[in-house]
């Protein structure tokens, strides 16, 4: 397995901490609205990532928050709480919001295949962890008191821009819309670990604190909710390119300035959906979401396809042609697969072999649009039908893009073919007790529905009017 690790930026051959274990931690949602196709592009990406490791061999071990205290609008801990945000949207309470947003989170996730990860944690459930570990920090001398807020100070830090680049108007992609800046900061990136005092003073959530009364940054809940989950030492954090600074950065430097060592080995982060104006966005155009996209006619398995069939390193441009496009592309490649007859026996040495071929095409960092060229030469072989689907089958345990799943007009016509079954053998009960009329009037019924029935010598047959 080969991975890009944001760290080196290099691409590296992946070696967890611990052998064929693999400890995975996930940034999660903002509960405060919808998801974007934009962000499920990061967690398909993200999905796809752990199915490979698992296809691979690795016992997977994946975390992910939920972001339901402490995120502002900016990502420099400026602007509004995106939380309270919602909620006055919405005439609804903080933690309302929270729940039915990640109800939807999950719910879009589902849609799209993606599997929920091992452990997910709410930021609002660890407030203890998130007090110790700015306790810790100010005894360490990596964190101040100042305007009432505790924040990080970044100067103590041999290297605080651990992704290497120093260029901060290309790094501050979430902290452009920046309002003011904080004049309790000593240097420019310090950031807060605790707010006790801030001009939001009608601050939804609020818990006791050596500090007095506040609300946690951002920032913490990720490395509070990783390590006691994961431990001192994780090996692979993912998210979207954006959450690299200041998120990650962050991250890593209270982290390491608690632990003392490095915390996390591999980071993967996952380029931006844009659409044809730039950056996808919540507040901006369309808001293109997976229920909206249902509602055109769109499959949720085309987006998941779309996702797959671009690298996650690049940046990937949504359009409605391009979608249509692949919503042609996998209607066809769905009915050939399906059109593969169950025939023979599976052969098992062609199972492992291309199994291996696999591993190796998807485990080249993540490369899935090889992965289905694979598919497409899996249906071209002149393997026999049985070994196809088998092999098939272990794809899609990566893919996940329900192909060998028949479609819900399939699964209509099998409950209407139970429900046709069941009338009529009440049917022949009614003219074994003599109650013609009974049988009569199931005969219509049915005949309403435009099936017709027949008696013959064998039996009742039905067929389609
Ligand atoms: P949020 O709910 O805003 O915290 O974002 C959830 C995830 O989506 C984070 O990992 C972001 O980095 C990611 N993200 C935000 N915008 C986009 C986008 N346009 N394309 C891909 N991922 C995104
Ligand atoms: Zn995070």
């Amino acid at each position: 397995m080969r991975i890009y690790n944001s760290l080196t930026r290099k691409i590296e051959d992946f070696v967890p901490n611990e052998p064929g274990k693999v400890s995975m931690y996930t940034c999660g949602p903002t509960v405060y609205h919808y998801a974007h196709i934009g962000n499920l592009r990061t967690y398909i990406c993200e999905d796809v990532l752990e199915k490979i490791l698992r296809f691979s061999g690795y016992d997977v071990k994946r975390v992910m928050n939920i972001t339901d205290v402490g995120h502002l609008a900016s990502d420099a801990d400026t602007g509004e709480d995106k939380m309270l945000k919602g909620a006055k949207r919405e005439h609804k309470s903080v933690m309302e919001i929270a729940s039915f947003y990640t109800d939807a989170f999950f719910s879009d996730c589902a849609k799209l295949n993606i599997r929920t990860p091992d452990i997910v944690e709410p930021a609002t459930n660890l407030i203890p962890e998130f007090i110790h570990m700015v306790e810790a920090l100010l005894e360490k001398g990596y964190a101040y008191k100042a305007g009432d807020n505790i924040y990080f100070d970044t100067s103590r830090l041999k290297e605080y821009y651990v992704f290497g680049n120093q260029n901060e108007e290309e790094l501050m992609v979430g902290v452009r819309d920046d309002v003011s800046e904080d004049i309790n900061k000593r240097n420019k990136n310090d950031f807060v670990l605790w707010f006790t005092k801030s001009k939001f003073e009608d601050q939804a959530l609020k818990w006791e604190s050596p500090w007095g009364v506040g609300y946690p940054g951002w920032h913490i809940e990720c490395s509070c909710i990783g390590m006691k989950h994961l431990g001192d030492r994780m090996d692979i954090h993912c998210g979207g390119i954006d959450n690299m600074f200041p998120h990650h950065t962050n991250e890593i430097a209270q982290s390491e300035a608690y632990l003392g060592h490095k915390w996390c080995n591999y980071w993967f982060h996952v380029h931006h959906l844009n659409d044809e104006t730039g950056k996808m966005s919540k507040s901006k155009g369309e808001f293109l979401t997976v229920s909206l996209l249902e509602s055109k006619g769109y499959d949720p398995m085309v987006y998941r396809m779309f996702a797959l069939q671009s690298h996650y390193r690049k940046p990937l441009t949504f359009s409605y042609d391009t979608l249509d496009q692949t919503a042609a592309t996998y209607k066809k490649l769905k009915n050939r697969v399906l059109s593969v007859k169950a025939d023979g026996q599976a052969d098992e040495a062609e199972v492992k072999d291309w199994h291996d071929k696999f591993a190796q095409a998807v485990g080249n960092d993540c490369n899935t649009a090889m992965g289905i060229t694979l598919l497409y030469d899996v249906l071209k072989s002149d393997l026999n039908g049985a070994t196809k689907l088998k092999i098939i089958e272990d794809y899609e345990t990566v893919l996940s893009l329900n192909l060998l799943k028949e479609d819900k007009k399939e699964e209509t016509d099998d409950e209407l073919t139970a429900y046709i079954e069941e009338k009529i053998s009440e049917r022949t009960q009614a003219k074994k007790d003599k109650d013609f009329a009974k049988a009569d009037a199931i005969r219509d019924e049915l005949k309403a529905k435009g099936i017709v029935i027949k008696d013959t010598r064998e039996g009742v047959t039905w067929s389609r009017e």
